[in-house]
């Protein structure tokens, strides 16, 4: 039976807050964490609030040794009324099962995981900082925890949510950035785990981001994992260009990690009836549409960032501008329109947003 209840441990002090100007990303958490155990005999249980602290795991735990583990990633927002709300945090609870399924890992009640990490938020509520720009991260994740180096599925689990006070993302305006379309190493293959959330992507896409960070590149450019030829992502976001009028996103096909952001940046571009399209798309035709002129913006998209505009793609030798090295007015509308509807400034046409509060709501 799967325990409904979530016990509550406050700590006793609490840390000193950083001042919003001097926030980063992901160095400071919050006083608490949520956490719960599974076993394969009594299922997901013991869902508790601790003060946040460092965990005991045995050193033989299975996710030391073969990477079973997901994660999630989502921001808590502050509405210009105080009220702390979420966006479109059920998309995040269904991803992490999809990823849960594919790494073998049971899966989580959806909604018993959405009250947990509205439980979270609310008792950390102090720690949303209020500047502009800024949010309370939130950083969901199940690591497998029994002790035993044989490779199977672990039958002993931990899902845990810590919370991390970020600051704004862009200080001084958006700016586009230079793109390095990366040719060597893929990040990625179908079949493979690129569509799971899941932390061996991430080792997997180290060496590549750091041969060209030295070159002034912000991030690489994935090409699918076979031909080296379609384009897939932009560093941990997914990826957008305008051609000659139509917006397009390379088609889901197994390798590719489906964004939140992603599916409401399309949403919001059928909305407006501007055209858009999910397909294969290869690097060969986005350079010939930059040598026709008809490339007229280029953007990842992500929770982190929401809208990153590309300036320059360095593929090869050959340098594609995008737009001027400016943010697109695509871009710009779709930056302002989700970050206004994520910090409440703006009306919710589609219904995204959860306000935190309403913990005990049942359904
Ligand atoms: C998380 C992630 C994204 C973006 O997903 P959002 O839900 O929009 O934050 C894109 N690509 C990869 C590889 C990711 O891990």
């Amino acid at each position: 039976m799967e325990e409904r209840t979530i016990n509550v441990d406050l700590c006793s002090t609490k840390k000193e807050k950083p001042k919003s100007d001097q926030l980063q990303f992901g160095r400071v958490f919050t006083d608490h964490m949520f956490i719960m155990d599974y076993t394969d005999s009594i299922g997901w249980h013991d869902a508790r609030i601790v003060p946040y602290q460092p965990l005991t795991i045995d050193p033989s735990a299975m996710v030391f040794h073969y990477g079973q583990s997901v994660f999630e990633g989502l921001k808590a927002y502050l509405s210009p009324n105080g009220e702390a709300q979420l966006f479109r945090p059920k998309k995040n609870l269904q991803r992490l099962n999809r990823s849960n399924d594919r790494l073998c890992i049971p899966p989580i009640d959806e909604e018993f995981g959405l009250k947990a990490i509205k439980k979270l938020v609310a008792v950390e509520e102090e720690w949303i900082p209020k500047a502009e720009g800024t949010s309370l991260y939130i950083r969901p994740f199940i690591i497998s925890t029994e002790p035993y180096i044989g490779v199977a599925p672990s039958r002993s689990y931990k899902f845990i949510v810590i919370l991390s006070p970020v600051g704004a993302y862009y200080k001084e305006g958006i700016n586009p950035v230079k793109i390095a379309v990366e040719n060597k190493y893929v990040r990625a293959v179908s079949g493979g785990t690129g569509e799971a959330k899941t932390g061996g992507n991430y080792a997997a896409s180290l060496k590549a981001q750091e041969m060209v960070a030295n070159s002034g590149y912000a991030q690489v450019m994935w090409l699918d994992g076979v031909e080296r030829k379609y384009i897939e992502e932009v560093g941990s976001m997914n990826v957008f260009f305008k051609i000659n009028g139509e917006v397009v996103t390379p088609v889901l096909n197994g390798s590719i990690l489906e964004g939140v952001t992603r599916n409401s940046v399309i949403q919001l571009l059928k909305h407006w009836n501007i055209p858009v399209v999910e397909r294969r798309i290869s690097m060969e035709e986005l350079a010939q549409a930059n040598k026709d002129g008809l490339l007229e913006e280029a953007f990842g998209t992500g929770t982190a960032a929401v809208v990153s505009p590309i300036g320059q793609l360095t593929w090869n030798d050959e340098h594609l501008f995008v737009n001027n090295g400016k943010t697109g007015d695509v871009a710009k509308r779709l930056y302002d329109t989700m970050t206004g509807i994520q910090y409440g400034k703006q009306e919710d046409p589609f219904g995204w947003i959860e306000k935190v509060k309403n913990v005990c709501k049942t359904t």
